[in-house]
Parts: structure tokens; C-alpha cells; sequence
């Protein structure tokens, strides 16, 4: 059985090849786990606008705790590269 993970925004359930992986690295960096094989507790979004841009939001607001330790920056950062990513497709 394929795992299921669950969108930290829309709380959606799905295979996690269906979602994109955000890790944090050493120095609490958030980094895109493109081949989901880091291994390391990370967070996961569906691969749309609105999920990515809800997240933002969450993450602006301070309103939810991440299962994962990063600085809000740089989540950011990586959250603006996913919907430049998704932009283009
Ligand atoms: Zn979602």
C-alpha cells in the first residue's frame, strides 16, 4: 500500500507522491524534498494555488503550529517558489 499523507492546509488525504514534501534543514531552513526521501518529519501541500497561497496565509498569521521547525522566511520562500513552480505548468 502506497502511504497516505495529509495536506497541512486542506487537511485533504492522499499518496504522498501527490503533494509536495517541505523538510527543514539543519540551520531550520525550509527546503523542497523533491524526491521525498529525506529523512527527516516534514509537512505536505497539494500541488495547487489555493493550498500553497492558504498555507502562506497560515503561516502569516501565526495561526497553526508546524509539525516541523523552520523560520517563517524561509518557508515563505519556499512556499513562493512552489506557486512559481505551478505558474509555469
Ligand atoms: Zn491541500
Amino acid at each position: 500500500m502506497k502511504p497516505i499523507r495529509c495536506c497541512v492546509a486542506c487537511k485533504s488525504r492522499k499518496n504522498k507522491e501527490e503533494f509536495f514534501r517541505i523538510v527543514a534543514d539543519k540551520n531550520n531552513n525550509a527546503i523542497i524534498d523533491k524526491n521525498q526521501n529525506i529523512n527527516t518529519r516534514g509537512i505536505y501541500v497539494c500541488k495547487n494555488k489555493q493550498c500553497i497561497t492558504n498555507l502562506e496565509k497560515i503561516i502569516l498569521k501565526n495561526r497553526m503550529k508546524l509539525k516541523i521547525n523552520v523560520e517563517n522566511e524561509s518557508m515563505l520562500e519556499v512556499l513562493r517558489e512552489l506557486g512559481e513552480e505551478i505558474w509555469e505548468n
